[in-house]
C-alpha cells in the first residue's frame, strides 16, 4: 500500500506495536525515531551521545538531530510509509512538509492513566525493539523476544517519574499536532482503547479505506 501515514498518539499508545502490525500487513516502510535514536545511544555515536540526555528525562531531542535523521532515512524511500514518533512539535511538522507529504494522520485516542499502568510494565526487545507488556502482552518466555529469541529489557525512559514529564512534553509541544492535521483534513481518530487485535482492526480499516 503507497500511504504515507503518521501515526499520532501519547506515550504508550501503543504506536510501537500497533506499527509492527501494520508493516507486517500492509508492507510499509517503517522509520520510528525513538528506535533510531535507541540505536544510536546504544553505539554510542556522536548523535548518541547528545541526545541520551534528553530521553532519559522524557524531553524531546533537538529538532535539528531529529529532523536531519529522518530526512536521511527517508531518502530514497518508495511506495508506502510510516512514522511512528516523528513529528512530534508543531516545528517538526512544518519541517516535514518541506519533504515529505503526510497523506494520512492516524491518532490514537486513549485514557492517560491508563497508559501509566502500559508503559511502566512495558518491556521491550534489544534485539528487533519488538515490544511486550507484562500482563496484556506477555512473551511466552518470560524475558526473551518471541520474535528473534532477544533479550528484554525495561526502557530506562518507561519508568513512572519519566513517564509522567514524557507526558507533560506530550500534553505542550506533541498533542497541538492532532488540530494541525484535523486542518489539513487528513487526521484519522481511532478509539486507542482495549484488546490491541481490536485497536489494530480499528486501524487497519482506517488504512484501508485511504
Ligand atoms: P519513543 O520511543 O517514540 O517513545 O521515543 C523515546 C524518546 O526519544 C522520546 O521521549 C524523546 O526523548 C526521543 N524522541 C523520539 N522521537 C522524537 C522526536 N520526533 N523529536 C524529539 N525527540 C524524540
Amino acid at each position: 500500500m503507497d500511504l504515507r501515514i503518521v501515526l499520532l498518539g501519547p506515550p504508550g499508545s501503543g504506536k510501537g506495536t500497533q506499527t509492527e502490525r501494520l508493516v507486517e500487513e500492509f508492507g510499509f516502510t517503517k522509520i520510528s525515531t525513538g528506535d533510531l535514536l535507541r540505536e544510536a545511544v546504544r553505539n554510542g555515536t556522536p548523535l548518541g551521545k547528545e541526545a541520551k540526555g534528553y530521553m532519559d528525562a522524557g524531553k524531546l531531542v533537538p529538532d535539528d538531530l531529529v529532523v536531519g535523521l529522518i530526512k536521511e532515512k527517508l531518502e530514497g524511500v518508495k511506495g508506502g510509509v510510516l512514522l511512528d514518533g516523528f513529528p512530534r512539535s508543531l516545528e517538526q511538522a512544518k519541517k516535514l512538509e518541506e519533504f515529505f507529504h503526510v497523506e494520512m494522520a492516524v491518532d490514537l485516542d486513549v485514557d492517560q492513566e491508563v497508559l501509566i499502568k502500559r508503559l511502566t510494565e512495558r518491556r521491550s526487545c534489544r534485539k528487533c525493539n519488538a515490544v511486550f507488556h507484562l500482563e496484556f502482552n506477555p512473551p511466552k518466555v518470560p524475558g526473551i523476544c518471541d520474535k528473534c529469541g532477544g533479550e528484554l529489557y525495561q526502557r530506562s525512559d518507561d519508568t513512572e517519574k519519566v513517564v509522567r514529564e514524557r507526558f507533560a512534553t506530550y500534553t505542550e509541544r506533541t498533542a497541538p499536532l492532532t488540530e494541525y492535521y484535523r486542518q489539513k483534513g487528513v487526521l484519522r481518530s481511532v478509539d486507542g482503547m482495549g484488546p490491541i487485535d481490536e485497536v489494530y482492526k480499528r486501524i487497519a480499516d482506517v488504512v484501508r479505506e485511504g
